[in-house]
């Protein structure tokens, strides 16, 4: 056996990808080809790119391939027509596909779409390695109870929380300071705020280390990944949120830290390509080989840190704010985000008003608590449509 092939089990472990077409979705199926006898795929899902989900369920011979797109169901079953392969189409044929008893989930669906297919994967029990960072952030409370009542498995892939998850001393939480997630700060580290007003979306989704979809891009840009990403390590790590810090790291090497009370700072380090915490999560508590540039210290030669500009990123201030406020703040927050970032990427409002369209929705938010999935819908949805309002009064 090769270094890089994970040991196949007795029998190989069936998995499920949600959002296989996507970046992260690919990415995962990049090391599912290069470890063909460790799984079998199930099912994968995407919302309308049904020439990519054929290709791939008939190169990995899945079970069963949904489209989102209820518009897409026929052009799925014609391009999958004589394969023996399932086809499926609409938001509850995804969340189906999310409920069958698979041994390992990923969780890859882009925005709080990805929230009730997460949710089916946790309730039955499932490994559920989790890139969809939205459905922390618009329903952590409920998710991690979900994990708890199902005895579910959350294995964070994001690359910030993987780190993290690493490193972590689950067993003394008591003697962790301070969690550091550091941020590459984006396309738009050192731009000045006029740059940033008239910024278009192929400027802000040109990452300068990671490859991604267009709206994780976005948020990289913004910050507001990083104010995402805060939320979302509150609910995955018992650290309160005055103790998880942002320090922008330009060159992305370290992936974050976590500080310990004697003084010790323990990080993990690795190339910017997240085949490796993927790679973590499909082999975990096991390790497997990923075809990732191996990190060379020597060459990068220097690592280096700043405090990020709360003043040019209100981003992160409104994510902490949400944070601090609680019950359906951080959901409103994360639908005028998801909303404000399509109007951006359609043009619709400049690069800035993204976050005046969240700070803006977010305080029309009264209250609110968020104890089942219905109050989170009606939240989100609500959200949405005064983000909507919001950026209909926005002038180009
Ligand atoms: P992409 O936009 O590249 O892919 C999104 C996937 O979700 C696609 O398969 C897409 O299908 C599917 N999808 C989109 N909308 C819906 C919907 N309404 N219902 C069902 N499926 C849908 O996103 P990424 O792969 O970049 O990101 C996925 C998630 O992972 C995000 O939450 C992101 O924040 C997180 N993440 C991503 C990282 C990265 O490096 N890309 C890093 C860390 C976290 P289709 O292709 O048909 O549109």
């Amino acid at each position: 056996m090769a270094v890089t092939e994970l040991k196949a089990a007795t029998a190989p472990r069936t998995v499920a990808i949600l959002g296989s077409t996507g970046s992260i979705g690919c990415s995962t199926i990049d090391l599912l080809k290069r470890n063909r006898a460790a799984f079998r795929v199930e099912a994968l899902t995407a919302h309308r790119n049904v020439a990519l989900l054929a290709e791939q369920a008939r190169e990995l011979q899945v079970r069963l391939a949904v489209v989102a797109d209820p518009e897409r169901y026929k052009d799925l079953k014609a391009a999958l027509s004589g394969s023996g392969i399932e086809v499926a189409a609409g938001a509850q044929a995804v969340v189906a596909a999310a409920a069958r008893p698979v041994d390992w989930v990923m969780s890859a669906i882009v925005g709080a779409a990805g929230l009730e297919p997460t949710l089916a994967a946790v309730r039955h029990g499932a490994v559920v390695a989790l890139a969809n960072k939205e459905t922390l952030v618009c329903a952590g409370d409920l998710v991690m109870e979900e994990v708890r009542r199902h005895g579910a498995t959350l294995l964070p892939v994001d690359s910030e929380h993987n780190a993290i998850f690493q490193v972590f001393d689950f067993e003394r939480p008591e003697r962790v300071e301070r969690i550091i997630l550091t941020a590459s700060g984006g396309p738009f580290r050192e731009a000045s705020k006029a740059f940033m007003e008239a910024a278009t979306p192929e400027q802000a989704v040109a990452h300068p280390n990671w490859s991604m979809g267009a709206k994780i891009s976005v948020d990289s840009a913004s910050m507001m990944n990083k104010g995402l990403e805060l939320i979302e390590a509150s609910h995955l790590f018992p650290v309160p949120e005055a103790r998880i810090e942002i320090l922008v790291h330009p060159q992305s090497v370290i992936h974050s830290m976590v500080a310990y009370a004697d003084g010790s700072v323990l990080a993990q380090l690795g190339s910017p390509d997240m085949r490796t915490p993927i790679a973590y999560s499909m082999a975990w508590p096991d390790r497997m080989g990923a075809p990732v540039e191996k990190l060379d210290l020597a060459k990068i030669a220097t690592l280096s840190f700043q405090s990020p500009d709360m003043e040019r990123f209100p981003a992160l201030r409104l994510a902490r704010e949400a944070l601090q406020r609680g019950g359906a703040v951080p959901t409103v927050l994360n639908a005028a985000n998801e909303v404000a970032v399509a109007g951006f990427l359609g043009r619709k409002i400049g690069f800035l008003d993204i976050a005046r369209v969240v700070e803006e929705t977010m305080n029309a938010e009264q209250s609110g608590t968020m104890e089942s999935l219905s109050d989170v819908l009606e939240t989100d949805a609500w959200a949405r449509r005064k983000a909507q309002e919001r950026m209909d009064l926005i002038q180009r």
